[in-house]
C-alpha cells in the first residue's frame, strides 16, 4: 500500500483534551468516521433520524484505496466473508428469454481484491465495531447549528455545544444545509427505486437486467440471501416528497406497470417490502466541505451517485482522512488539509458516475440491443481483454486516485 508518510506531532494539542465530536448520520461515513474518531481519542456522539439502523440498499463496492482502509481498520477478512459473489449477469427480453450471459466481474469491472457487500451488512458492522464507544441517538435530529461556536438544536434533545460537528447525513443532508452550503446537489435527470422482494425466480448469485428506453429493472440474489433485490432505473424529472411512500410507489407504478418481463409483479413486490428506497439519482458538488466547526464526509460533501459505485468508497476514505487530519490538528488547519486530499479524487469519481449512468439506461430500442450484442460477442473477441480493459480502467484508476496518509494512533 503507498502511504505518503508525513511527520507527525503525536496527539495534537487539540485531541489531547479529548474534544467533542458530533457526527449527523448513522449510515456508512458517520460509523467508520465514529471509528477513527474514537481511535484517535475524541469523544464521539452520533445522532440519527431513523428509528433504528436502517437496513436494506444495493450491493456495494469497496475497492481501491478503500480496500486500504478497512484493512486498516481490521475488517477485510469479515467483510470478504459477508460477500455477494455474484456469478452471472443475464440481459433478458420481454418473455424473460435470456439474450447474453456476462460474467458478473467482467460486467462491473471488478478487480480481483475489490470487496463487494450489502449496504445494510456494511453498515451494520461499522455500527456493531462503535457501538460500545460511541454514543448513538437514534430518532432525533438536528434543527439548528451555530458553525462559530459549535452550539446544536434538536428535534428532541437538549440544546449542546460540541466542538466539531460533521454531518454525515447523505444526499439531502441537513448539515450542509444549515452550515456549510446552500445545496450543492446536481439532479442527473433519473430516479432509482429498490427494494427486497421475494427470490420468485430462484436466481442463485444472478442479476437478470431488463432493459428499455430510459428504464431499467435489475433483480439479483446474492449469496446467503434467500431473497431477492429489485432496482428500477428510470429517466424522470417530476418532482416528489421525500417522505411520501404512496406517492413515490404511485410514481413506479406510472412509469412501469405493463412494461413487460416480470415487471408487474416486482412492482408489488416491492410495494409490500420493509425496506423501499427511493431517490433521485444525483450528485453533490461543493465549492467548499467545510465552515468553522462543521465539515462534511460522504454523500453529503460529495455524492458521486449510485452510477459511480463509488459512494461507499468515497465514503470511507473520507471518513479516514478526515479522522487523521483532525487528530493532528485544529478544524481551521485540518479541514482544508481533508478538503485539499480529497478534491481530486472526488473529482475523478464524479466524473465515473456521470460516464457510467449514461451506460446504464439506454435512450432508444436501437441503443438497448447494439449493447446486448456488443456484450454478446464480447467474449469471443481477439481483443476482448483490451476492450475490457477501456472499460475498467476508468473505475480502478478513480478509486485509487489519492495517496492515503499514514495517521498516527494514539495509544
Ligand atoms: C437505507 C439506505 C439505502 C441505500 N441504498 C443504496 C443503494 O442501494 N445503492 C447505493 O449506491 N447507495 C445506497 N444508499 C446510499 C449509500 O449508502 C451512500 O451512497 C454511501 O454509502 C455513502 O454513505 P453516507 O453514509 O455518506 O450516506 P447515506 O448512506 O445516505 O446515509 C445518511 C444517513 O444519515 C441519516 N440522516 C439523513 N438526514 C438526517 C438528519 N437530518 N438527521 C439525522 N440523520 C439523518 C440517514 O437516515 C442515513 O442513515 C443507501 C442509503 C440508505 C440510508
Amino acid at each position: 500500500m503507498a502511504h505518503h508518510v508525513r511527520p507527525t506531532t503525536g496527539v495534537s494539542a487539540f485531541n489531547r483534551g479529548m474534544k467533542s465530536v458530533l457526527i449527523v448520520g448513522a449510515s456508512i461515513a458517520g460509523p467508520a468516521l465514529a471509528w477513527w474518531l474514537h481511535r484517535y481519542g475524541f469523544e464521539v456522539t452520533v445522532v440519527e433520524r431513523a428509528p433504528a439502523l436502517l437496513p436494506g440498499g444495493y450491493k456495494v463496492d469497496i475497492r481501491g484505496a478503500a480496500l486500504d482502509v478497512v484493512a486498516q481498520m481490521g475488517l477485510k477478512d469479515r467483510l470478504e466473508g459477508l460477500g455477494t459473489d455474484m456469478r452471472f449477469m443475464s440481459f433478458v427480453n420481454s418473455t424473460g428469454r435470456r439474450l447474453v450471459d456476462v460474467r458478473a466481474d467482467l460486467f462491473m469491472g471488478r478487480g480481483e481484491a475489490d470487496l463487494e457487500v450489502m449496504r445494510g451488512d456494511l453498515s451494520q458492522i461499522l455500527y456493531d465495531e462503535t457501538r460500545a464507544n460511541v454514543d448513538y441517538r437514534f430518532g432525533d435530529t438536528v434543527t439548528g447549528l451555530n458553525a462559530v461556536t459549535g452550539e446544536v438544536t434538536f428535534e428532541h434533545a437538549d440544546a449542546q455545544s460540541y466542538d466539531v460537528v460533521i454531518g454525515a447525513d447523505g444526499l439531502h443532508s441537513t448539515v450542509r444545509r444549515l452550515a456549510v452550503a446552500g445545496d450543492g446537489v446536481h439532479d442527473l435527470g433519473h430516479l432509482v427505486s429498490i427494494a427486497t422482494v421475494p427470490n420468485h425466480l430462484e436466481l442463485d448469485r444472478w442479476e437478470l437486467i431488463y432493459s428499455v428506453p430510459g428504464r431499467t429493472v435489475n433483480l439479483y440474489s446474492t449469496a446467503r440471501d434467500t431473497d431477492a433485490k429489485v432496482l428500477f432505473l428510470f429517466s424522470a424529472d417530476q418532482p416528489y416528497e421525500r417522505q411520501d411512500t404512496e406517492q413515490q410507489l404511485r410514481i413506479l407504478n406510472t412509469t412501469f406497470r405493463g412494461a413487460g418481463w416480470e415487471t408487474d409483479r416486482l412492482l408489488e413486490a416491492a410495494a409490500t417490502s420493509d425496506d423501499f428506497y427511493f431517490d433521485t439519482v444525483s450528485q453533490v458538488q461543493l465549492d467548499r466541505y467545510s465552515v468553522d466547526r462543521v465539515s462534511l464526509v460522504g454523500d453529503a460533501a460529495y455524492c458521486p451517485s449510485f452510477a459511480s459505485g463509488q459512494g461507499t468508497s468515497l465514503a470511507l476514505v473520507g471518513a479516514y482522512v478526515l479522522a487523521g487530519e483532525l487528530s493532528r490538528s485544529t478544524p481551521a488547519t485540518a479541514f482544508p488539509a481533508y478538503e485539499q486530499l480529497m478534491r481530486p479524487y472526488v473529482a475523478r469519481n464524479l466524473k465515473l458516475g456521470r460516464d457510467n449512468l449514461g451506460r446504464m439506461i439506454s435512450k432508444s430500442p436501437l441503443q438497448s440491443w447494439m449493447g446486448a450484442m456488443m456484450l454478446r460477442v464480447l467474449p469471443k473477441l481477439p481483443l476482448k481483454d483490451t476492450l475490457v480493459a477501456k472499460v475498467t480502467q476508468p473505475i480502478h484508476d478513480a478509486s485509487r486516485a489519492i495517496e492515503l496518509p499514514s495517521y498516527q494512533t494514539v495509544s
